[in-house]
């Protein structure tokens, strides 16, 4: 194992060395204060400009692991700022300054503010780096006990019941686990579409407050949460994610028909190939398969 880069001095005292310059975004914590990283301890320690989706939830996370913020500015930074706080960010980056962003809690960018600004940093060429953390999507995915070799981060999908179907529908048969953040007070409905679209039988997850007092993971079928959360009035936050779809069985009728129409145009190892891949089946079988086929 590689020994772990940084300060040799304990890890429980912050580095007092001086934050290199550039825009460093900063993930903070979903719940609990604790959660946030030594690393973005030392950057608020030491950034010369610190930027936020919310300024006084930044203060009061840097009082919380008592951080003054002294003299330094504070800036305010969400997605209706304008490009006015860009270029102003990005003359302060010019002149070798280094600043912190936080967006409201966990992960910048993720379903938060972020994005225009670290394109327009990336454009202007100008370092950038990133501590990262919390993140609610990863933290529910780690909890959840789905598959996690593949997922697909869903964000907030909209909230009217026919935009929500059809987004739904979209990405049904994406073989990776669903990911949602949704709010409370939408999540019956949202699982109600989610069995409308998804199937009763899918299994999934609602996790609730993550990191807080009240955590909660809730499993079960489409269908069981649907109810279970349709005679409830939740409270907090929620993640939702859902077990992909089940491939459906490809039979060898469906192989051959689609056989026949690939050897229309293509050569029988060809056809083989296509097929094995639309299909998802294996390429020996379908290649047997177009063998056997009749010759016109
Ligand atoms: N940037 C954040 C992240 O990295 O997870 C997400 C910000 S987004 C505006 C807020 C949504 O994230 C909430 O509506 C909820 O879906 C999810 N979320 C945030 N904190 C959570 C928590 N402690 N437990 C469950 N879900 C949470």
């Amino acid at each position: 194992m590689q020994p772990l880069s940084g300060p040799s001095a304990s890890p429980l005292k912050l580095d007092p060395r001086a934050i290199p310059p550039g825009l460093h975004l900063i993930a903070t914590p979903i719940g609990a204060a604790r959660d946030i990283t030594l690393r973005a301890l030392d950057v608020l320690a030491g950034a010369d400009v610190l930027v936020a989706e919310d300024t006084r939830t930044l203060k009061h996370l840097m009082e919380i692991h008592g951080i003054p913020v002294g003299g330094r500015a504070m800036i305010a930074y969400h997605d209706h700022s304008g490009d006015g706080v860009i270029e102003r960010l990005l003359g302060v980056l010019r002149e070798g300054k280094s600043v912190a962003y936080a967006s409201e809690a966990g992960t910048p960018l993720i379903s938060d503010p972020g994005f225009e600004l670290v394109r327009a940093v990336a454009a202007a060429g100008l370092p950038m780096t990133a501590a990262p953390g919390p993140c609610a999507a990863i933290c529910a995915l780690t909890l959840s006990g789905l598959p996690s070799d593949r997922f697909l981060f869903a964000g907030f999908i909209p909230s009217s019941q026919s935009a929500r179907r059809t987004a739904l529908a979209e990405i049904a048969q994406v073989q990776a686990t669903l990911i949602f953040y949704e709010s409370p007070k939408r999540l019956s409905a949202l699982l109600t579409d989610m069995t409308a679209t998804l199937g009763t039988g899918r299994q999934a997850v609602v996790c609730r407050e993550l990191t807080k007092r009240f955590e909660e993971v809730a499993r079960g079928t489409l269908a069981e949460l649907t109810e279970e959360f349709s005679e409830r009035d939740v409270k907090g936050e929620v993640v939702v994610l859902v077990d992909r779809a089940v491939p459906e069985e490809v039979t060898e009728e469906a192989i051959a028909v689609a056989l026949d129409q690939a050897l229309l145009t293509m050569r029988v190892k060809d056809a083989a190939t296509f097929v094995s891949q639309t299909l998802g089946v294996s390429r020996k079988i379908a290649y047997q398969i177009a063998l056997s086929r009749p010759k016109d």
